[in-house]
Formats: C-alpha cells, sequence, structure tokens
C-alpha cells in the first residue's frame, strides 16, 4: 500500500526541524524510517508533513565523554553494534543491537529512533532501563534530559513532545557488568523480543551491591522490573533464581500472537534468570 500525499522537508539542522514539527501539529520526524515508513504504508500513520534529519550532520557519532558514552541521534543499530567503548561499557546495549532486525534494519535504523519509537517489544529500551541511560530532547525551548525509567510512558509512546527530537542518547559508566538475553519472535535472536531482559549489576566481594533490569516484549512498554532488583540486591550469585521469580511484579503480562500470558511470564523468568547470570559473570 502507498502512504497517504504528504510534505517532505529534509532538515538542515536540528533547529529547522524543530521549526517544522512546532509549526505543523501532528508532522513526523524521520531518522531512518524503518518504522515509520512501515507505518505510514501501512496507513497506521498519516502525517501530513515529514521532516527528514538524516542530512543533518554531526549526530552520527559514538563518544567517549569519560564519564558517560554519548550516542548521537543517527548513529544506527549496526555501529553500536560494533562499537569497542558500549562493547566494553554497556554490553547489554551491544548485544540488543546486534539482535535489533536484520543487516537492512541495523544499517539504516537509529538507537534514538528506536528509543524514541517506543515499541513494547524493542530490544534497546531495555538496555536503556538497565544501563540508566539520560535521553537529550532539543525542542523550541532548548534541551532537557530525560531518564530512561521515565522516558517508556506506553506501547509506542515517549516523554518526548511532539515538538521535541531526541538528539543524544547518553550511557553512564557505572563499571559493574551487563548482558541482554532475549527469545525473539522467529526464536533464537531473531525479530522483535517474545520476551527480552537487560540487566546490570555491580559487586563487591562477591554480593550484589546495585543492579537494574530491563524487561520487555511481555508488558504494555518496556519495564523496570523492580521486584526482581530488589530481591537481588545485597545477595550473591544464589539470590539469582529467586530474584528472576519476582520478575513481573507490578507488570501486567500482555498475552499476544507470539503467546499466552502464561507463557510470557514464564519466559520473562527465564530470561531474567539468564540475563543476570551472564551480568553477574561479567561484574565478578
Ligand atoms: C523488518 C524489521 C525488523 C525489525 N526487527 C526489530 C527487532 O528485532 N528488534 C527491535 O527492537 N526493533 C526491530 N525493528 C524496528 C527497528 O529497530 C526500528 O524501526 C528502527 O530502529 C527505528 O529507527 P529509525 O531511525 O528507522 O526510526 P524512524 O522509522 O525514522 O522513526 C520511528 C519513529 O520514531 C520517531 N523518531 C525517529 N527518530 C526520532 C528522533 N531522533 N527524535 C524523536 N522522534 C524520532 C519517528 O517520528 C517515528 O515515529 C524492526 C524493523 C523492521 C522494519
Amino acid at each position: 500500500m502507498y502512504p497517504r500525499q504528504f510534505e517532505y522537508v529534509a532538515a538542515g539542522s536540528i533547529e529547522e526541524a524543530v521549526g517544522v514539527l512546532a509549526a505543523n501539529p501532528g508532522a513526523k520526524v524521520m531518522s531512518g524510517g524503518m518504522s515509520l515508513i512501515p507505518m505510514m504504508k501501512l496507513r497506521l500513520l498519516s502525517p501530513e508533513t515529514v521532516v527528514d534529519i538524516g542530512r543533518v550532520s554531526g549526530l552520527d557519532a559514538i563518544e567517549d565523554k569519560g564519564d558517560y558514552i554519548s550516542v548521537g541521534a543517527l548513529v544506527r543499530h549496526g555501529a553500536v553494534a560494533t562499537s569497542a567503548v558500549i562493547g566494553e561499557h554497556a554490553t547489554a546495549l551491544g548485544q540488543a543491537a546486534s539482535w535489533t532486525g536484520d543487516p537492512q534494519v541495523r544499517n539504516r535504523g537509529t538507537l534514538c529512533g528506536a528509543l524514541a519509537h517506543a515499541d513494547l517489544a524493542a530490544d534497546t529500551p531495555a538496555a536503556a532501563l538497565a544501563l540508566g541511560m539520560t535521553m537529550v530532547a532539543q525542542g523550541p525551548n532548548g534541551t532537557r534530559e530525560i531518564a530512561a525509567s521515565d522516558f517508556f510512558v506506553d506501547s509506542l509512546m515517549s516523554a518526548l513532545s511532539p515538538d521535541e527530537i531526541l538528539v543524544e542518547a547518553r550511557i553512564p559508566k557505572r563499571g559493574g557488568g551487563s548482558a541482554y538475553d532475549k527469545l525473539g519472535r522467529r526464536g533464537g535472536h531473531s525479530d522483535y523480543a517474545v520476551a527480552g531482559v537487560a540487566s546490570w549489576v555491580a559487586m563487591s566481594d562477591g554480593v550484589v551491591t546495585d543492579c537494574a533490569i530491563g524487561i520487555t516484549g511481555v508488558g504494555t512498554k518496556p519495564t523496570l522490573a523492580v521486584g526482581a532488583m530488589e530481591a537481588l540486591r545485597g545477595q550473591g550469585p544464589d539470590g539469582i533464581a529467586a530474584a528472576a521469580d519476582r520478575a513481573l511484579e507490578g507488570i501486567t503480562v500482555l498475552e499476544d500472537l507470539y503467546g499466552s500470558e502464561a507463557y510470557k511470564a514464564h519466559l520473562a523468568k527465564v530470561y531474567t534468570r539468564r540475563s543476570l547470570e551472564q551480568a553477574v559473570a561479567a561484574a565478578s
């Protein structure tokens, strides 16, 4: 199917793109177009104006800023997956990016686009939650920072205002170890997550001093597993199973085409345990 007719604007700067968004209610920003274009073709979205930021310069770098890693708005999943600094300090995000879609999607789709899209079964939002990432949004009144824990509001809804653009994602360098594991819709790690879990843990003398766990695919949005996090703090590796059992506290599991409520609840606990085991091993 073809999309409805729309006006296409190739922005030369973020300021210009923000101006177009502010002046045209309902306008949508396009980064890689990997989700926006299919949704327009299916007529799930019919914006009158599309602002393409793909030609804006200076947004495609991954930079080590000392206490955090900066990922620009136009950094593709493939670059995240192969980045040495992300591999070293944010393993869970590198794994989530490497298991996002196929090579075409990873070569066009951007990390910031995926975060802004906020699909309930997307991989990288789980890593953003576990790693305590910060989103930098630019709008008509300048920039503001939004914690990952406040960013994913509902299915396909982020905390960005309609006239804001996600210009950067920041990953704090908190030490410890992290990992992402998932069951994809086509089995293994392929495609969106039926259930996906990212974990970050900090350890001292064999005990977890702090941790964060992000779950995707099972609820209405990517969510922190606060029950499991509470259960694991102060425990050693033998506390992982009990923590995984609390993975779904506060999360309403949704049945969908890919599994019943009971099946997805079971998977969430299994993948919480698996990702925690890997994160604890990395942190030890
Ligand atoms: C075949 C296929 C398979 C896929 N498999 C997976 C998978 O296994 N796992 C997974 O997690 N994802 C998967 N995806 C989704 C893919 O990761 C996203 O489509 C992609 O990363 C979105 O980034 P983009 O740059 O293409 O965003 P776009 O498609 O350009 O935009 C997506 C949405 O986000 C908004 N947006 C984009 N960039 C910004 C920004 N900087 N600031 C504010 N709003 C913005 C747009 O307005 C739009 O609403 C798949 C997609 C396809 C087509």
